[in-house]
C-alpha cells in the first residue's frame, strides 16, 4: 500500500481543520446530483465533524476534481431557459422569482437603508442584483464571480458599478450589505471565509446568506459540489462564530431554505474553537438515513405505465437517477418549465398529466402534502405518493 497516497490519510474537517470526521457507512452507493440539477454518479462521502459539529463533503482531492468539472459545465436554471427560480405561495400556487421574495424579507424585517452600497457574492447571471436594482433602488450595485461569463449582462443592471472576478480580498470596499445567496455551501473553509467578508463590510453593516435547509430537505445532502450542510441553527452559530450579530436565523422566508440576516460587530469575535450546536448537527446528519427509506418507497412504483415525477430539482432529478429513468414525464406548476424537457422527457402542467398516472412528489414534507392537495384539485384520477 502507497502510505503517501492522500486518499488514504485522515480525512480533515475542512472548516476545523481536526481529523474527526464521522463517516455515514452506505451514503456511497447513492447516485448524487449536481447543484444545476444534472444526475451525478454514486461515489460521495457525508461526513459529521465530531470536533466543530460541520456536516459536510470532506474537501478531499476527489470533490475538488468533481466541483471543477460541474462548474465547467454550469448551466443556471438551465428548466427554464435561464429564468429564475420562482416560490410558491403554500395555499394559492402563485409564484414570484426567489430573489423578489428575499428581498421583500430583508427589507421588512432589518430596517434597509434607502440607499448603500451592496456586494452580491457570487452572482451568477445577475437575478439577486437585478431584483434589488427593481425593488430598491438608490443602491450603488457590485457583483463577483468566478467567470467574466455573465459580465455584459450583470453590468447592464440598472445601478450596477461593476462584476469582479478577482480574489474578494481585491474587491474596493466598504459595502453597506454583502449577500451570498447558495455560495457559502459550495466554499471550502466558510469561517474562513466569512472573516475575509467581515473585512469588507462597513461597521455596523449587514450580512445575508441563503442556503439549502438540509434538516427540512434530505434531498440536498445528495448535491455533489456542495460541501457544507446547514440548517437554521448550524448557520446562524457559524455566522456568530464568525464576529457577527445573528438578526435573524430562519426557514420561513423561502421554503426548503435557510437565510440569516447578521450585523457586524465591533469586537471581531471570540477565538475559541468553532462548535455548532450539537443536537442540530447530528438531525442534519442523520437525514442520510431517511433517503434509503425512500428509495424503498418509489422502486415499486417505477414499473407502473404511466409513471412521473413532480419536481424538475434536486430532488426529482436524483430520483430519477437513482430509478434509472424510469419516470416517463415530470410535473411542474411553475409555467417557466411547463412544455421544456427535462432530462429528455416532457415537463407537463398539472392538468396536462395523463389520466390514471402515478405521480411521485418528489419535494420533502409539509411541502410534498401541500403539492399533493392541489394536485387533486385539478386531476382527481391521480395516484399521488408522498415521500
Ligand atoms: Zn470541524
Amino acid at each position: 500500500m502507497n502510505k503517501t497516497n492522500p486518499e488514504i490519510l485522515p480525512l480533515r474537517c475542512h472548516d476545523c481543520g481536526q481529523p474527526a470526521l464521522v463517516i455515514a457507512n452506505g451514503y456511497e452507493t447513492f447516485y448524487r446530483v449536481t447543484s444545476d440539477c444534472k444526475p451525478w454518479p454514486p461515489g460521495g462521502c457525508l461526513a459529521r465533524c465530531s470536533a466543530c459539529g460541520l456536516v459536510q463533503n470532506p474537501v478531499t482531492k476527489q470533490w475538488g476534481e468533481e466541483a471543477s468539472q460541474i462548474y465547467a459545465n454550469y448551466t443556471i436554471y438551465h428548466q427554464s431557459g435561464g429564468a429564475e427560480q420562482n416560490v410558491f405561495d403554500p395555499q394559492s400556487g402563485a409564484g414570484k422569482p426567489r430573489s423578489d421574495k428575499l428581498i421583500q424579507s430583508l427589507r421588512s424585517e432589518c430596517a434597509l437603508p434607502t440607499s448603500g452600497r451592496l456586494l452580491d457574492i457570487g452572482c451568477g447571471n445577475g437575478g439577486f442584483l437585478s431584483a434589488w436594482s427593481r425593488l430598491i433602488p438608490g443602491w450603488s450595485l457590485c457583483g463577483s464571480e468566478v467567470s467574466e461569463k455573465y459580465k455584459a449582462r450583470v453590468e447592464s443592471i440598472p445601478g450596477v458599478e461593476q462584476l469582479y472576478t478577482c480574489d474578494i480580498d481585491q474587491i474596493p470596499g466598504p459595502f453597506d450589505l454583502i449577500s451570498l445567496v447558495h455560495v457559502l455551501e459550495h466554499i471550502p473553509s466558510p469561517s474562513d471565509f466569512l472573516r475575509r467578508v467581515r473585512s469588507k463590510l462597513k461597521p455596523g453593516g449587514l450580512l445575508f446568506v441563503e442556503v439549502p435547509d438540509c434538516e427540512q430537505s434530505v434531498f440536498m445532502l445528495l448535491v455533489a459540489d456542495h460541501c457544507s450542510h446547514f440548517s437554521p441553527p448550524l448557520l446562524g452559530g457559524l455566522v456568530s462564530a464568525a464576529g457577527f450579530e445573528v438578526l435573524h436565523a430562519t426557514n420561513t422566508w423561502v421554503a426548503k431554505e435557510v437565510s440569516v440576516a447578521a450585523r457586524l460587530v465591533a469586537s471581531p469575535g471570540s477565538t475559541a474553537p468553532l462548535r455548532l450546536p450539537e443536537p442540530d448537527s447530528l438531525k442534519v446528519f442523520g437525514g442520510w438515513e431517511r433517503l434509503a427509506a425512500i428509495v424503498a418507497k418509489i422502486e415499486p412504483l417505477k414499473q407502473q405505465a404511466n409513471f412521473g415525477l413532480f419536481g424538475t430539482a434536486i430532488a426529482a432529478t436524483w430520483l430519477d437517477a437513482q430509478t434509472q429513468s424510469a419516470a416517463r414525464f415530470f410535473v411542474e406548476e411553475d409555467r417557466n418549465r411547463v412544455g421544456r424537457k427535462h432530462l429528455g422527457r416532457p415537463i407537463f402542467a398539472p392538468e396536462d398529466v395523463p389520466a390514471q398516472a402515478t405521480v411521485f412528489v418528489a419535494l420533502p414534507q409539509p411541502l410534498a402534502g401541500q403539492v399533493a392537495e392541489r394536485l387533486a384539485r385539478v386531476q382527481r384520477g391521480l395516484n399521488v405518493v408522498l415521500p
